[in-house]
C-alpha cells in the first residue's frame, strides 16, 4: 500500500466514525413552530441564598427585574446535589435511578477501583502498529432522553450551548449542541495544567495532587528547554496493552521501560529569559512569542504527531506569572482545537469549526475554568485565577450571542460554570470562620463572588434584550453552594467503626492519578473483612455478596441492616471541635432513587450539614488519621453531598408559578409542555405551572 491509499482509507475510517458518533453535517430546518419559545441559561452553582442577599441590595437589577415580573425560587437539586447529577436530572426529567449518573466517579464491582463517570471509552485500534483500523469509541454513560432530543424529534429547532454532561455531543433533530462538560482536554482529562519554573526543587517535579504537571528549568545562560507533555500516543499505549498479556522477562521488562517514556506525545519548549525586561520568549511547535511578567499569551496552536499517518490539533494558553529573580511559566490544559476537534464536540460536527468562523477561536474544555487547580496548589495567585475565569466566561457569552443571531430556535438551552468555580475558590474570604480565611486576601479578593454574581446579572439583563419578549425565559441553577471549612473522611469512619478492615498504607498523600489507576487505591483494605467502603463525593457502598468480587454482606436481611446501623451510627456523628452534627439526614439508597439503573447506585448517600464536605483524601482513597478535620485548600466553598433542605439551586422565570417546591427533575416537563410538545411518559418531574 502506498502513503496516498493510507491516507484514503484514514480518510474513510474517520469518516465512518464520524457518520455514526456525529450525525448529520446540516441541522436541518425546523418542521413546525413550538406554541411558545423557551430560553433557559443555567449558572452552575448560584445559590438563592446570595442571590436574594445582592437582589436586596440592588446589586442584581436585571434578575430583581425577572423575579418580580415572573417567579423567583429555591429549585430542589438531586441527590447528591452535585453537577454531574443535577444538570443529567435537568436534560432528562427523571432522578439517577433513571440516568445512571450518581456522582463524577463510579467504581469497578470486580476491583474496587474508581472510574471517571459520564464517559465510556475504547481506545483507537492500530494494524501493524501504525494504520488506524479503528477510531476511538466514547459514549455516554447518561441513561434518559434530553428534553431537546424530545423536541427535536417533534419537529423543533433547538440550539444547545455549554450545558454539562452533553460530551458526545448527541444527534439533535432539527437542532445543533456545541459540549460542555465532560469535554476533556488532549490528554483526555478535565484539564491537566503545566507549570514550568525556576524555583521548584527535583522532589517536586512530576504529577500533582491535583492534575498538574511541573517541570524544573535549568537555565543554562538565558536559554532553558523543558518537554510539554501532549496527548497520550495510542500506538505505544497499544503495544503496552499487548505487552500486559505475554510473560514477564528481562526483555520485556526493558521493553515497557522504553515504551513508557513514548506514552504521551511530547513537544520541546524552549524559554528565553529576558531578564533585563523582565520577561521571557517562549518558543514551542513553530510558535514564538514573547510574553512580559504578569502577562497572557493568545492561543497557541499545536499539532502532535502520533505517526506519519495521524496527528491531532490542540492549543493551549501561557501565563508568565514571575520573570524577576525567578521564572515561573504557567501553561493551560491543551484544549481540543475547535477547527479541527479530536472529539466529537458539537453535533452536526460542522457546528463548533462554522463558530470558530464566525467569532474566532474558543476554549472547548469543558472544565473551563481551568486555573482553579493550580490557584489550589499554590502555582498561581488569586488574581491570575480570576482573570482566566473571566477570560472562559468571556468565550461562553460570546458563542452564547453568535448562536442567537440565527433567529430560527425555538428552544435554547445554554450554560456557564464561572460562578461556581469562583464560589469553590473564594468562599474562604467571605467566610470568616474558615480556616483558610486570609484577612489582607479578603480586602483584596472578598468581592470576588459577588462581582461574578454581578456579571451574570448584567448577561442576564443583555440575554433578555436579545431573546424575543414573548418567549418563556429561565434563569436557573444546578445546586447552590456552602462553606467547606471541615473534611470529613467517611472511610476512616468506617475503619474506626469496625466496617472496613485496614492494615495501613505505605505511601502519605494520595495524588489523582493514583485515583485513575496509576498507583494504589485502597492500599492495605482487606476486603474479606470490610462491609462497607465510600468512593466519591458522599456515596457509601457495601462489600455485597454476587455484586462486589468479594462481597461479604448478604442481600436482603442482612443488607437492610446494615443500612439502618451505618445510618443510625452516622447520624449522630458530630464535630470534635464544637460538637455540632455533621450530617443533615442519611439516605437509604431505596427512598432517594428507583429506576433501571438503581443497581448501580450507593447504598447510602451521606447529606451534609453546612460546613462540611467528604475530605481530601477520602475522595482519592487515601485513609487519613482523622474523620473531621480542617479543610486546608483554597478549593474552599462546595455543596457536593449537602442536605436536600439546603443543596437547591435557583429559579427565575418570566411566568407566575403557583406550583410549590419545584425541582431540577421538573424543568424537562415544563420546558416541553411550554413548547407545545407532548411530555414522555416515565418521568420523575412534573409540569409547573
Ligand atoms: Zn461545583
Amino acid at each position: 500500500m502506498g502513503r496516498r491509499t493510507f491516507k484514503l482509507l484514514l480518510t474513510a475510517l474517520l469518516a465512518a466514525a464520524c457518520a455514526v458518533a456525529c450525525g448529520g453535517e446540516q441541522p436541518q430546518s425546523p418542521l413546525r413552530r413550538a406554541a411558545e419559545r423557551v430560553f433557559v441559561i443555567g449558572f452552575d452553582g448560584m445559590d438563592p441564598t446570595l442571590a436574594r442577599r445582592w437582589m436586596d441590595e440592588g446589586k442584581l437589577p436585571n434578575l430583581k427585574a425577572l423575579a418580580d415580573e415572573g417567579t423567583f425560587s429555591t429549585l430542589e437539586s438531586t441527590q447528591p446535589s452535585e453537577s454531574p447529577t443535577a444538570w443529567s436530572s435537568f436534560a432528562t426529567g427523571v432522578n439517577p435511578g433513571q440516568h445512571n449518573i450518581y456522582d463524577f466517579l463510579v467504581r469497578d464491582t470486580q476491583t474496587y477501583l474508581p472510574e471517571f463517570n459520564m464517559v465510556r471509552q475504547e481506545p483507537p485500534t492500530f494494524l501493524w502498529g501504525m494504520i488506524p483500523t479503528r477510531g476511538p469509541k466514547i459514549e455516554s454513560t447518561r441513561g434518559g432522553t434530553s428534553f431537546w432530543v424530545t423536541a427535536g424529534q417533534s419537529g423543533i429547532k433547538t440550539t444547545v450551548m455549554t450545558v454539562p454532561v452533553t460530551f458526545p455531543a448527541e444527534s439533535i433533530d432539527h437542532g445543533q449542541i456545541l459540549a460542555g462538560l465532560p469535554t476533556p482536554d488532549l490528554r483526555g482529562t478535565l484539564g491537566t495544567y503545566y507549570y514550568f519554573a525556576t524555583d521548584v526543587s527535583r522532589f517536586e517535579e512530576g504529577d500533582t495532587e491535583f492534575l498538574g504537571v511541573v517541570k524544573r528549568l535549568v537555565f543554562d545562560g538565558d536559554r532553558a528547554t523543558a518537554m510539554l507533555l501532549g496527548p497520550p500516543n495510542p500506538i505505544v499505549r497499544q503495544e503496552l496493552r499487548e505487552l500486559n498479556g505475554t510473560a514477564l522477562t528481562d526483555a520485556s521488562r526493558t521493553k515497557r521501560a522504553e515504551l513508557e517514556t513514548r506514552e504521551s506525545v511530547q513537544i520541546p519548549v524552549s524559554v528565553q529569559w529576558r531578564r533585563g525586561e523582565r520577561g521571557a520568549t517562549v518558543e514551542l511547535g513553530g510558535n514564538t512569542f514573547t510574553l512580559a511578567e504578569g502577562e497572557w499569551s493568545d492561543w497557541v496552536p499545536l499539532t502532535f504527531k502520533i505517526n506519519f499517518l495521524v496527528s491531532v490539533k490542540g492549543m493551549m494558553q501561557f501565563y508568565l506569572a514571575r520573570a524577576d529573580s525567578e521564572l515561573q511559566l504557567y501553561g493551560s490544559p491543551i484544549n481540543i482545537n475547535p477547527e479541527d476537534p479530536v472529539f466529537p464536540i458539537s453535533s452536526p460536527t460542522g457546528f463548533a469549526p462554522a463558530l470558530v468562523e464566525q467569532i474566532g477561536t474558543y476554549r472547548t474544555l469543558g472544565w473551563a475554568e481551568s486555573a482553579d487547580k493550580p490557584l489550589n496548589e499554590g502555582r498561581l495567585d488569586e488574581k491570575a485565577f480570576l482573570f482566566d475565569a473571566n477570560r472562559a466566561m468571556d468565550d461562553r457569552e460570546r458563542l452564547i450571542f453568535e448562536a442567537l443571531k440565527n433567529d430560527d430556535w425555538d428552544l435554547f438551552v445554554s450554560a456557564i460554570e464561572t460562578t461556581d468555580r469562583v464560589s469553590h475558590m473564594m468562599w474562604r474570604l467571605i467566610d470568616p470562620a474558615h480556616p483558610m480565611y486570609d484577612a489582607a486576601l479578603a480586602a483584596e479578593y472578598g468581592d470576588a463572588i459577588e462581582k461574578i454574581y454581578i456579571r451574570a446579572d448584567d448577561l442576564v439583563g443583555r440575554l433578555r434584550a436579545a431573546v424575543p419578549p414573548d418567549a418563556t425565559f429561565i434563569v436557573m441553577s444546578d445546586h447552590g453552594f456552602h462553606s467547606f471549612r471541615r473534611g470529613v473522611n467517611l472511610n476512616t469512619w468506617l475503619v474506626q467503626n469496625g466496617y472496613m478492615a485496614f492494615e495501613g498504607q505505605e505511601g502519605a498523600t494520595k495524588t489523582l492519578g493514583d485515583l485513575f489507576g496509576h498507583g494504589q487505591f485502597f492500599e492495605g483494605v482487606d476486603w474479606s473483612r470490610t462491609k462497607a467502603y465510600a468512593v466519591g463525593l458522599g456515596q457509601i457502598y457495601f462489600n455485597l455478596r454476587g455484586r462486589e468480587a468479594q462481597g461479604i454482606v448478604s442481600p436482603g436481611a442482612e443488607y437492610l441492616a446494615l443500612q439502618e446501623e451505618i445510618r443510625s451510627k452516622l447520624i449522630t456523628l458530630r464535630d470534635p471541635e464544637d460538637d455540632a452534627l455533621v450530617f443533615g439526614d442519611i439516605y437509604r439508597r431505596d427512598d432517594i432513587y428507583h429506576g433501571e439503573f438503581l443497581g448501580n447506585a450507593p447504598d447510602l448517600e451521606v447529606g451534609f450539614n453546612d460546613g462540611y464536605r467528604v475530605g481530601w483524601q477520602d475522595t482519592l482513597g487515601g485513609i487519613s488519621s482523622a474523620v473531621v478535620e480542617d479543610n486546608d485548600r483554597k478549593w474552599s466553598g462546595d455543596h457536593c453531598a449537602t442536605a436536600t433542605e439546603i443543596s437547591g439551586g435557583v429559579l427565575f422565570i418570566n411566568r407566575k408559578l403557583t406550583s410549590e417546591k419545584p425541582s431540577i427533575m421538573d424543568l424537562a416537563p415544563t420546558i416541553l409542555d411550554r413548547l407545545g410538545v407532548a411530555v414522555p411518559a416515565g418521568l420523575d418531574g412534573k409540569i409547573l405551572r
